[in-house]
């Protein structure tokens, strides 16, 4: 761990003594030195800070203002402040804990004291870093399918609710694509799973090309794909997903030596849709409209039938 620390302190002595004291700490990278709050402040904006000792006495902007501005600021207010005391403001070390320091020390500074202090709190800093990036981490897992890495089911069905309720309470269109590879069992049967696998990963990379911003896809099952297209009536979910399986159609899968060609059958349905009322009847119909394009050949995209959108020719 190489850790930034911010010193502010208005005399420079002592801001210098601070900074000889804890530079040689063996996860100290960088010391920065403010002689006011408010420059302080400005540092602890453009740096990525991960310890600030701060006087409390400073002309201008003081050490409790400060404490209270920073504290204010989310994306700032876990980084751990130690106040540099003097031993008579008793009363200050309490109303500087109050508005959010971590420590304090008091001047003049014991060295021992002082860089234990520091270790202490870059260490606890340092475990709060680690924990919030493995609960980003897991959060990202917990919706995310280990093997193409678009989102998995569970989330994909929790998004689907609320583009449901948010299409039905604003009366706006939205639409479903379950998208299903052809034959992928004979893709198995000769090639072997593995390359079965990096199909799969290819055709889930082909179709997150072809997303705008507000689609979102996920892995509805083994070689199933749903695609959520808010905003969008079934003539134009028409229309994205033909660009799909063009795409998917015009691929080489495999290697250069073996290329291997595949295709996928889409089944799209929307709301409104006088027959849909909820997300299990909208996802039922867009799985028969699926049944339907693979029986009248695969390699191609079936609207729903019952949908209130303009009719769409069909080629
Ligand atoms: P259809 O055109 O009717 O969809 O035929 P199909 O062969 O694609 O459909 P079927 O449902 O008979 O077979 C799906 C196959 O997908 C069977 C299963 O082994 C395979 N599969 C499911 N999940 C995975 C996976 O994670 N990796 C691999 N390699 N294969 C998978
Ligand atoms: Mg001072
Ligand atoms: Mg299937
Ligand atoms: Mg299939």
């Amino acid at each position: 761990m190489s850790n930034t620390v911010l010193i502010i302190e208005d005399t420079e002595s002592i801001r210098k003594d601070v900074s000889e004291i804890i530079k040689n700490l063996p996860n100290i990278k960088r010391i920065l030195e403010a002689g006011n709050g408010i420059d302080g402040f400005r540092m602890l904006l453009e740096n990525q800070v991960d310890l600030i000792l701060c006087d409390l006495v400073m002309p201008g902007m003081d050490g409790f203002k400060f404490l209270s501005l920073k504290e204010s600021r989310s994306d700032l207010s876990d980084i751990p402040v130690i106040i540099l005391t003097s031993q008579t403001e008793t009363k200050d070390k309490i109303k500087g804990l109050e508005h959010g320091a971590s420590d304090y020390v008091t001047k003049p500074f014991d060295e021992g004291e002082l860089t234990a202090r520091v270790r202490v709190q870059l260490k606890i800093k340092n475990l709060q870093d680690e924990l919030r990036a493995s609960n980003a981490r897991l959060a990202e897992i917990s919706v995310t399918d280990p093997l193409t890495h678009v989102f998995n089911r569970r989330y994909l069905f929790e998004i689907l609710e609320k583009e449901f309720d948010r299409a039905l309470r604003y009366k706006s269109s939205l639409s479903f694509v379950m998208v299903d590879i052809d034959f992928f069992k004979r893709v198995n049967d000769r090639f072997g799973h593995q390359v079965g696998d990096q199909v799969l990963v290819d055709v889930a990379n082909l179709v997150r090309e072809e997303l705008r911003k507000p689609d979102v896809l996920g892995r509805y099952g083994g070689e199933e794909f749903g695609v959520i297209l808010p905003e969008t009536d079934l003539k134009g979910a028409w229309v994205v997903a033909e660009r799909y399986r063009t795409r998917v159609a015009e691929y080489r899968f495999g290697t250069a030596h073996s290329p291997i060609r595949t295709t996928i059958s889409l089944g799209v349905a929307a709301v409104p849709d006088s027959k849909v009322r909820t997300v299990d009847e909208l996802v039922k119909e867009a799985d028969d409209s699926l049944y339907q394009a693979k029986n009248l050949g695969r390699n191609r995209t079936q609207l729903s039938s019952g949908s209130e959108s303009p009719a769409v020719s069909v080629p």
